[in-house]
């Protein structure tokens, strides 16, 4: 007889965004003639560079013809792409515990964020940091790893509160507590906090000492610009040993629509099992990964792999220069503002409380109000984000300019 998954009746509504898009509407209805700028948006707005656009239809001529023809492809990804990201984002950046058969590609962030939890056990403890990407905890509640939710708690997953006081880093798992697979974002989404060498060095250390793995979602690492800032957790000493790191080229290359990213899974990743066993987790990814999925197209990899060249290297740090010169700005004119602001340094994000207090909602609503501006409830990422909004610096340079404006001159 066919049973559904109940962790599905567990996981409540996806409602943040369609809540905004909801209160947007309705005030649109009341409002016809205004115009409400959407700084809300995950998605970026820049077109895809043209050496990617090139690459693409050199790869689709190529796709046309039998004798450049490609079928399937190896579910890993193709060895030209894994070797570019080898050379280019860590050996020539100092990191050579990295190798070609320690990437896999994959068809962007969130996917392998969510499915990462194939590889262990139900009864794993997974710790993550709040305010967080939703991905983290809905994955894993959806694997049965949630228990029951009381107080906008799962009983099964342990939180890292992150809050002003600490600049939205958090503290260590205090002792005692079980945190086998530790999620961390930095640049973080949605709080743009980054952490230093010294704090994920911490961080690493903890995983060696009590056998937990580390997730480090790295989707943000190019608006990385303080020297001081990793843009990799395998720059810390030994994280290869304890680390999975997962990346995307969405928010850097204009391939939210495209579809590429790509997830590390070193082999010398050493952790064991509850009998002892040491786990090779990157053959027990190759194995999920050509049981469940049948590898990234053959021109979205060569999309991929053109960003690689000078002309792909420029065009990301001129997207990147872009979406910081907004985040920037809006980071600058809510201080000008009064507000307590954080992020919009090192990350898109700028996530920022008004002089005027409230919870997220109230605060959403105001400012689509009083200044025709959307924003993210901060709630919406956990109730550590109650009473914050985020800002993103992925819309056009115009409207950041107008938005800022309209926040100055109180229009
Ligand atoms: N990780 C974080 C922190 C994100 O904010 C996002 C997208 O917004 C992703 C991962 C997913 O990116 P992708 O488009 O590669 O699936």
């Amino acid at each position: 007889m066919f049973t559904a998954n109940q962790n599905f009746s567990k996981l409540p509504e996806s409602y943040l965004f369609s809540e905004v898009g909801r209160r947007i509407k309705e005030y649109k209805k009341t409002h016809p003639g205004d115009d409400v700028i959407r700084m809300d948006i995950g998605d970026v707005s820049l077109p895809l560079p043209a050496c990617v656009v090139k690459a693409m239809k050199h790869a689709a001529e190529e796709m046309g013809k039998s004798a450049s023809f490609h079928g399937y492809g190896p579910e890993q990804g193709y060895l030209f792409l894994r070797e570019l990201i080898v050379e280019n984002d860590y050996k020539n950046r100092g990191i050579s515990s990295i190798d070609a058969d320690d990437v896999f590609i994959s068809d962007g962030a969130k996917s392998d964020l969510a499915n990462l939890g194939d590889l262990f056990g139900v009864n794993i403890r997974p710790a993550v940091v709040t305010p967080a990407y939703p991905v983290y905890i809905d994955s894993n509640v959806l694997s049965g790893r949630g228990g029951t939710m009381s107080d906008g708690r799962w009983s099964g997953i342990t939180y890292l509160p992150a809050n002003s006081a600490s600049d939205f880093t958090p503290a260590l798992p205090a002792p005692g507590t079980r945190a086998d697979v530790i999620y961390l974002c930095y640049p973080n989404n949605p709080t743009g906090a980054v952490l230093t060498k010294e704090q994920l060095t911490e961080w690493v250390g903890y995983a060696k000492q009590n056998g937990s793995l580390i997730i480090y979602d790295s989707a943000y690492e190019a608006y990385i610009s303080s020297p001081d800032i990793p843009r990799s957790i395998y720059e810390i000493e030994e994280a290869e040993e304890v680390a999975i790191e997962v990346r995307s080229f969405s928010k850097t290359a204009g391939f939210t629509g495209v579809r590429c990213g790509y997830t590390v899974v070193p082999k010398s990743l050493k952790l064991t099992f509850v009998d002892g066993t040491l786990a090779n987790l990157n053959k027990m990814w190759l194995r999920r990964q050509t049981t469940k999925f049948n590898g990234v197209g053959y021109i979205v990899q060569k999309a991929a792999a053109s960003l690689y060249s000078e002309e792909g290297r420029k065009a990301i740090a001129e997207s990147v220069g872009y979406y910081m010169r907004n985040a920037k700005k809006l980071r600058s004119t809510l201080l000008e503002t009064g507000a307590e602001v954080f992020g919009g340094t090192d990350a898109p994000y700028v996530w920022f409380r008004p002089l005027e207090r409230g919870d997220s909602w109230t605060l959403f609503d105001h400012l689509l109000e009083q200044h025709r501006i959307s924003s993210t409830p901060g709630v919406g990422f956990g109730r550590e984000g109650e009473g914050w909004l985020r800002l993103t610096g992925f819309n056009t340079r115009e409207l950041t300019d107008e938005a800022c404006s309209r926040l100055i001159n109180n229009d």
